[in-house]
């Protein structure tokens, strides 16, 4: 099946439809002009990829897992060094990043499918060097940074052999309203001061920088308040107060969420990110694809859980020679899942190829569309999958548990479901203002 995209002049309409009602259809409107089609088949390329990519997972991370689950990072992180190199002598190391630095250069969509393939382990997309937030940030170095700063920054952190971290929720002000930021960056001769606390610092525990975003001209319109700043770990007034504990768990390393105090934190205005009040339009470019890969990673997620559901359904006896696999109940459970899987994977291909074909600015709609479905997707076949098995499903025994915990996060951070559900409502129902439907 092909997926059409008709044009007319802007607006795009989207048909799922054969040729023929294509054809209807332009002869209904004969004012679209160009018809482009979304194909849903894998080049031998990806396949190819894809196919190392889901061996690399089943044989050197999946094993792992026990190990990550049930012991301090430190002792597990000379293996995750090894595999690393590994998928670095292996050419998959930074699929989604540019070529110039390292990486593969995959498109979005393309990406998409490795973050679905990676996302079946914790592990994947560390071990491939595509995880978030370094992901995110080599994304707004690449298209903002100065010669400078790729080659500080950029360079290394592509490489994998630094970590970053992205530095924009703050404790006392709503995130989903990030315009209320109270972190000031006040110019001071060659330097920015920064002051301001913020948690929910992914990753920056081992970090060599931060992205800061703070506020440069409280005078400006709200949008342009705020600038990103490229802050060094180890500069005076960058203070890591604390890994939150977050579902029970500290964390630490790349797998840990920071507060941090930034105290009168004094950086070169050189370190400015883009130009100086626009945090707010980079961080736009930056959430775009973002959301994408976590979307497939959460498909990935689901693929892994749901494996694990049907292998337990049918080993699983419940009385004398039945499985739980016979009751009708759990075969609704399976049946809906692999239902809401599959539509929310389509949505998501869609949604990349979207951001390929028009830019993430004109996919807003499908981008809000997924971060919302698939986030609910991912925990309603995670939580049948942990039903499925019972006790052993609380227990760190399989990865569920470490699923169910962790994953509940995807319907806050990179925005709220709400905010997501309102924006794409307040967009619909723009559509139809002055428009009268019969
Ligand atoms: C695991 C995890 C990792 C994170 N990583 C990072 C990171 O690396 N860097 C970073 O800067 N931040 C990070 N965050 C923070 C995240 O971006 C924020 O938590 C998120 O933006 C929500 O902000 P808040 O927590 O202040 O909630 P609030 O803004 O206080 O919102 C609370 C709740 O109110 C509801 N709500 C919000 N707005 C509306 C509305 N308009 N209408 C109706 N209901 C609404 C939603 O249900 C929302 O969950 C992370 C968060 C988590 C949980």
């Amino acid at each position: 099946m092909t997926l059409h995209i008709l044009r007319e002049k802007t607006t795009a309409i989207l048909l799922l439809t054969d040729k023929s009602a294509i054809r209807l259809r332009l002869m209904k409107y004969p004012n679209i002009k160009k018809e482009s089609h979304m194909n849903f088949e894998v080049s031998d390329k990806m396949k190819t990829i894809i196919g190392m990519i889901g061996e690399f997972v089943d044989k050197e991370l999946i094993p792992m897992e026990q190990d990550f689950l049930s012991k301090p990072l430190k002792a597990i992180s000379p293996e995750i060094e090894r595999k690393r190199e590994l998928v670095k002598h292996m050419e998959l190391w930074a699929p989604n990043h540019p070529k110039e630095y390292g990486g593969m250069g995959l498109d979005l969509v393309e990406h998409a499918l490795v973050s679905e393939a990676l996302g079946r382990s914790p592990l994947g997309h560390f071990v491939f060097g595509c995880q978030a937030p370094d992901a995110g940030n080599i994304e707004i170095l690449n298209m903002f940074g100065t010669k400078e700063q790729k080659q500080k920054y950029l360079r290394p952190l592509v490489e994998g052999k630094i970590r970053s971290c992205f530095s924009m929720t703050e404790v006392d002000m709503p995130g989903s309203n990030p315009v209320m930021l109270e972190t000031t960056a006040v110019k001071d001769g060659k330097d920015y001061v920064i002051n301001g606390q913020k948690w929910y610092s992914s990753s920056a525990d081992g970090a060599d920088f931060a992205i800061v975003m703070a506020v440069t001209n409280h005078e400006a319109p709200p949008y342009l308040r705020a600038s990103m700043i490229i802050v060094p770990t180890n500069t005076p007034g960058f203070n890591l107060v604390r890994n939150i504990s977050v579902m029970g768990h500290t964390g630490e390393g790349y797998f840990s969420h920071a507060e941090i105090l930034y105290q009168s934190c004094r950086i070169p205005q050189t370190n400015l990110l883009g130009p100086e009040g626009h945090g707010f339009v980079i961080a736009q470019e930056r959430l775009g694809p973002g959301r994408i890969h976590h979307c497939m990673r959460w498909i990935g997620i689901c693929n892994r859980v749901f494996d694990l559901m049907c292998s337990r359904a049918v080993q699983r006896e419940i009385s004398a020679g039945k499985t739980l696999a016979t009751k009708q109940i759990i075969q609704s459970w399976i049946a809906e899942s692999a239902a809401e899987i599959q539509s929310a994977r389509l949505m998501v291909l869609h949604a990349a190829w979207m951001i390929e074909k028009v830019g993430a600015a004109l996919a807003r709609k499908e981008i809000s569309l997924i971060k919302f479905m698939v986030a609910g997707v991912m925990q309603k076949v995670i939580d049948r999958a942990l039903q499925v098995h019972g006790g052993l499903g609380m227990t760190d025994d399989t990865i569920i548990s470490f699923f169910f915990r962790h994953e509940r996060a995807a319907r806050i951070y990179d925005g709220a479901d709400e905010v997501h559900k309102i924006s794409v409502a307040k967009r619909i129902l723009k559509e139809y203002e002055g428009k009268k439907v019969k």
